[in-house]
């Protein structure tokens, strides 16, 4: 733990850091809660440079809970195709509908808390973000900087390490400046303390973090997983007549990715003839890590659950990723095949 005073030190050199070298990103510049939980919603599990555009592109799109409730199913879809883990959208609609039946967007992080698809995290950011209400972010930067501050090899990665990390949050959160001060730890953790070279001469902290002090900033934070990534080899079939292709949708009630355009593959044609292997991707779904095989197949006599869709068509329909990715190495090789046809 900090003194009080190192904690006071913490806080101060944290916020002052903030002010001056925060990024500019667009949900930095609205205190509208319903931008500030889109924002946060595609956070997770998403890059920062890849949300922007999404991000930019949804609220152009749905500009508010009402646009997003009365959206339908595909388009929904369709904005978020790419970012992956689509229940993320689903959820927000679903939340996005409660709060248009209500009428207004709940303030109080319990109710936030309660809508569809909203954890810890999410309830937090937005309550302290967009109403200054005092409630401490848990995310993998806040992880990393807490235990190198402190010191802390408690396994972040153990539901008792996630619940001591969280009380550490909220006890050294500025209960002044809770949006600030949420966003700039998160900050620090991104841009300066980094998770494998972090930036401690420049760090505006180091005169408190203990693990600096120690020498020992590369220990933490300490990650133990107990299960072990799964890898396993997948093929999808190409089968493409006239410019179209022969795809698959997942059935509504389907648990996963309901509605997603997909590839066949061997259990669904499973009499097709194999023509030749155009390429291979890694595609990584929690603890699975699938390497998938792109085979070019025959037409089948029966399509079975499959239909024709027009491959331009594939890029405003919702698609899987691993579809996405299977469609950009064919395109890859016709790229490649055109330009060798031009050299010869
Ligand atoms: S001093 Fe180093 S380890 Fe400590 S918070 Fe700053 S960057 Fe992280």
């Amino acid at each position: 733990m900090l003194s009080d005073q190192e904690l006071r030190i913490f806080r101060r050199d944290l916020l002052a850091w903030y002010a001056g070298h925060k990024r500019d990103l667009p949900w930095r510049r609205t205190k509208d809660p319903y931008a500030i939980w889109i924002s946060e919603t595609m956070l997770q599990q998403t890059r920062v440079a890849a949300v922007i555009p999404y991000y930019e592109r949804f609220l152009a799109q749905f500009p508010d809970v009402h646009r997003l409730a009365a959206a339908s199913e595909s388009r929904l879809l369709a904005s978020w195709a790419g970012l992956g883990y689509y229940y993320r959208a689903r959820n927000l609609q679903k939340a996005a509908r409660l709060i248009a039946e209500r009428g207004e967007f709940p303030a109080t992080h319990f109710a936030i808390r309660q809508l569809p698809g909203v954890g810890d995290y999410t309830a937090a950011a937005v309550a302290s973000i967009a109403f200054d209400l005092p409630h401490g972010v848990v995310d993998g930067n806040v992880l990393r900087v807490l235990s190198r501050v402190l010191a802390d090899g408690t396994n972040i990665a153990s539901s008792a390490g996630r619940k001591k990390f969280a009380a550490r949050a909220q006890t050294m959160l500025d209960p002044r400046k809770p949006a600030e001060y949420n966003q700039s730890i998160m900050e620090l953790g991104a841009t300066v303390c980094l998770p494998k070279n972090p930036q401690c001469l420049i760090c505006p902290v180091g005169s408190v973090c203990k693990a600096r002090g120690e020498g020992r900033q590369n220990e933490f934070p300490v990650k133990i997983l107990t299960r072990k990534s799964v890898e396993q080899e997948r093929t999808v079939y190409w089968i493409e007549r006239e410019g179209s292709a022969l795809v698959w949708q997942r059935p509504d009630g389907s648990k996963l990715m309901a509605g997603f355009w997909e590839l066949p593959e061997p259990t669904q044609l499973p009499d097709v003839a194999v023509l030749g292997t155009l390429g291979h991707f890694r595609h990584g779904i929690t603890f699975h890590s699938y390497r998938f095989s792109v085979v070019e197949a025959s037409i089948p006599q029966d399509p079975g659950c499959c239909r024709w869709v027009r491959i331009s068509d594939l890029e405003i329909l919702p698609v899987s990723t691993v579809l996405r990715k299977a469609v950009h190495i064919i395109q890859s090789r016709r790229r490649t095949a055109v330009i060798a046809a031009g050299t010869s």
